[in-house]
């Protein structure tokens, strides 16, 4: 899997170049931020003699590639790369725990293991989703599926209640997470996410109750946490995210 993950994350121009110059064995041409360039040696020399030297240069220079998965990911959800690298850098300021961080990473890469992604790496034989009989893409395992959409309604019904808002949860807010002018509804979602993630790894059945316990648990770590680290500006950003939703759950 992190071969494929590694894969996945090369960027469509390098590959694009790589296989051009490939099928051409003509010389490539890479042009350098600090005006150097590489344009003297077929890419197979490149490759097998001076590889980690050609690497290690075009990492260092500014040419920005966006990587392939948040490119993709763009294009399903109707909206532009640079929203869906947001969507990770909102998260960081949500929670300093890392495996929410790295979940919300894998989504904009597109490698959460839903059966998809592992039948395309040959891990599973069907891409079917274990709820139903549908493909299970990113989109249907934190959304689209019937089970997880009834979820995440459960959710918004007894959120809009206790806040008294009506915010509607629909696929882009749950796969990008939702504006930080709302963090109630940001961090319900991500952890509503990470919740989704390790029920349907053990096929375990989404129910708001359990959720609850999860978030309640979810609010004594970063109570906690903050505890440890307490400043003012940290305990303030406690109760922005939590205040609305701690006597609830
Ligand atoms: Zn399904």
């Amino acid at each position: 899997m992190e071969y494929f993950s590694i894969k996945k994350a090369i960027p469509r121009q390098w590959l694009e170049k790589l296989n051009e110059n490939n099928r051409s064995s003509s010389l490539i041409s890479l042009d350098l931020s600090d005006g150097d360039s590489i344009n003297t040696q077929p890419l197979n020399e490149l490759i097998f003699y001076e590889k980690s030297n050609l690497y290690y240069k075009m990492l260092i220079t500014k040419m920005e590639f966006c990587p392939t998965g948040p490119h993709s990911l763009a294009r399903d959800l109707n909206t532009t790369p640079d929203v869906i690298i947001d969507s990770f850098i909102n998260v960081r300021a949500l929670t300093k725990s890392s495996k929410f961080i790295i979940l919300q990473y894998k989504i904009i890469h597109r490698i959460i293991a839903c059966n998809a992604y592992l039948h395309q790496t040959r891990i599973k034989e069907s891409d079917k989703c274990s709820y139903c009989d549908q493909s299970d893409s990113i989109k249907h395992f934190f959304f689209d599926c019937e089970n997880t959409r009834r979820f995440w309604n459960t959710i918004e019904i007894w959120l809009n209640n206790i806040t008294s808002s009506s915010e509607i949860i629909d696929l882009n807010s749950v796969i990008l997470g939702y504006d930080t002018n709302n963090p109630t509804l940001a961090i319900v979602i991500l952890f509503g996410k990470w919740f989704i993630y390790k029920a349907k790894l053990i096929d375990s059945p989404l129910d708001l109750n359990k959720f609850k316990i999860f978030l309640k648990y979810q609010s004594l770590i970063e109570k906690q946490a903050l505890i440890i680290n307490y400043s003012i500006k940290k305990e303030k950003k406690f109760k922005s995210l939590w205040n609305k939703i701690e006597g609830n759950i």
